[in-house]
């Protein structure tokens, strides 16, 4: 046995890394094809105010697989991010989404809604970022200020200047921009001041535990002053109980997203039901 073992050491591959690398190959065919062939559909999740009203939604992709079902996005996003075609991607979510907007707006009970979509940082670097959001905007004749960006605290990774720069455009245009999973990234306070945000979303992680874990909930009562010093709105993630809802409320959160209010469902108005909750 140890003979076989001292020949396997010298194999560049072992066969379960290059089942995964087989396995990677494939899902990035099938996601180009998928693109190509309208595998691809924005689910929306509300998006509530302090009197638990809709007033937004956020855009959520998923990859409606014909063999293996739907698939959520942590399954192909991050492939899409390294092979480069969260570019085509999220061109196609951003003109999704910015139908939805001109939809909404001929109905009087969503006229006012506003769509969030989440950008992969890779996106914000494009040289033509900026125009491609115009372009979406214009060919759908949809209003900028509805139009809402989340961007994630790994663009500050890269180059701040160049983000800031790609976000002024944009920021001239209406459109706001919001810090999606805020306090699990690497956000320095000193750049968290000069990006021009509108809003940061709590991360979920801290608010699944508020009700018994002190720590989370002194995290969130921070977040909220923070954003409160900083005039920005702040919306909590994950929210699945009404006693959550509570607590955020009595810390001064104005803004809610979660299980508790309604699960992703299709956009597409002819579409039918929300997500099933996942088995206990
Ligand atoms: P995110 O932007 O933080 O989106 C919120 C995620 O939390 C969604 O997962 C949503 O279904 C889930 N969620 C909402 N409320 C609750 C709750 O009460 N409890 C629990 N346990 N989960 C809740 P989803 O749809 O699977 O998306 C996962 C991530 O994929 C998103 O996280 C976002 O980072 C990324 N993503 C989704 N759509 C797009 C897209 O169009 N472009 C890019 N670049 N990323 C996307
Ligand atoms: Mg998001
Ligand atoms: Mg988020
Ligand atoms: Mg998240």
């Amino acid at each position: 046995h140890s003979k076989a073992a001292g020949r396997n050491a010298v194999q560049f591959f072992d066969p379960s890394m290059q089942a995964a690398v087989v396995q990677r190959a494939t899902l990035q065919r099938e996601l180009r094809h998928g693109l190509r062939d309208g595998e691809l559909l924005l689910f929306g999740q509300p998006i509530v105010d302090v009197r638990a009203q809709v007033c937004g939604h956020e855009a959520l992709l998923r990859w409606r697989h014909p063999v293996r079902g739907m698939v959520p996005p942590a399954e192909f996003i991050p492939v899409a991010e390294q092979t480069g075609l969260i570019l085509p991607i999220g061109q196609w979510v951003l003109r999704e989404a910015c139908r939805v907007l001109a939809r909404w707006a001929a109905d009087p009970a969503r006229a006012g809604w506003t769509l969030a979509v989440n950008l992969s940082a890779r996106q914000l670097r494009q040289p033509d970022f900026v125009d491609s959001v115009r372009q979406a905007l214009h060919a759908a004749g949809a209003d900028p200020r509805r139009l809402k960006l989340e961007l994630t605290e790994s663009l500050l990774l890269h180059d701040v200047e160049d983000t800031i720069a790609k976000m002024e455009a944009p920021t001239g245009l209406g459109i706001q921009f919001a810090l999606d999973d805020f306090g699990t990234g690497y956000s320095s306070l000193s750049y968290l001041k000069r990006l021009p945000l509108t809003q940061l979303k709590i991360d979920r992680s801290f608010v699944r535990d508020l009700l018994t874990d002190p720590n989370d909930a002194a995290i969130a009562r921070t977040i909220l002053q923070l954003a409160q010093s900083l005039e920005m709105e702040v919306v909590a993630e994950g929210v699945e109980t009404a006693g959550q809802y509570e607590v955020l409320r009595a810390m001064g959160c104005r803004l809610f997203q979660g299980y508790h209010f309604g699960r992703p469902a299709p956009l597409e108005p002819a579409a039918s039901s929300p997500e099933p909750a996942p088995p206990a």
